[in-house]
């Protein structure tokens, strides 16, 4: 018996494997009902920006808040909605640090990649800037094949969104990111990766940034969204 055969073996013995969102014993990290209880996002969605557009027949190709907000980006899609135990994973992935989870929600990041953006030409996965996010775009890009390269910095400390609204938001985030190769982003066509659209006020940000630097096309994918 190999030396990690035995500890997986005394660990399950120790601690039994328990799902992350229900607790009950399984194999997996979610057991298949948690996991089929997660909500995708589905059609009708806005074409634009992947917001759901209930009452629709079909899908939108610009919905009110793209006319009214003029965004930077091409496309957003989401995984999922940002609630039940998808809210859970994240906020568990993201305090916790459960790898585990990690490993599942990049699954899922790659499963929507799939499913939305597998006909276009992309030439590089960006991120928000954060420890998660990097986690979760390094496994997304050996997925993929597409190459993840840390080119946004946060060069000002930004205070919790929490709490604020929306035009508070966008003011706190306002010239909080910078790319650090300009030229290597031009005329590239661009996956930017979050975990969650809640106002959105610091993807778009990064977008405005980005547009600056003349990049291609920017697909934004999220695990989830709020909106
Ligand atoms: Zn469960
Ligand atoms: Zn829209």
């Amino acid at each position: 018996m190999r030396q990690s055969t035995i500890t997986d073996f005394f660990k399950d013995i120790i601690i039994p494997p328990l799902c992350a969102v229900c607790g009950k014993l399984s194999h997996e990290i979610v057991c298949s009902s948690c996991r089929a209880a997660i909500e995708t996002v589905d059609s009708p969605i806005c074409i634009r920006c992947g917001s759901p557009v209930p009452g629709s027949v079909q899908n939108v190709e610009n919905c009110s808040q793209c006319r009214d907000q003029g965004y930077a980006f091409y496309r957003h899609r989401s995984f999922s909605l940002y609630r039940g135990n998808m809210k859970r994973l994240i906020q568990g992935f993201k305090y916790d640090r459960v790898y585990e989870i990690g490993k599942l929600l990049a699954n899922f990041l790659y499963e929507a990649y799939l499913k939305y953006y597998h006909g276009y030409m992309v030439d590089y996965i960006y991120i928000v800037p954060g420890r998660h996010i990097e986690l979760l775009a390094e496994r997304l890009s050996s997925l993929s094949g597409i190459p993840f390269v840390d080119n946004i910095i946060k060069i000002r400390d930004i205070y919790r969104q929490q709490g604020l609204g929306y035009y508070q938001r966008r003011e706190n985030v306002r010239e909080s990111f910078k790319i650090r190769d300009c030229l290597a982003a031009s005329g590239r066509n661009i996956l930017l990766i979050d975990d969650v659209w809640t106002t959105g006020s610091t993807l778009k940000e990064i977008c405005r940034v980005l547009s600056e630097s003349n990049t291609g096309k920017i697909f934004i994918l999220t695990l989830a969204r709020g909106n």
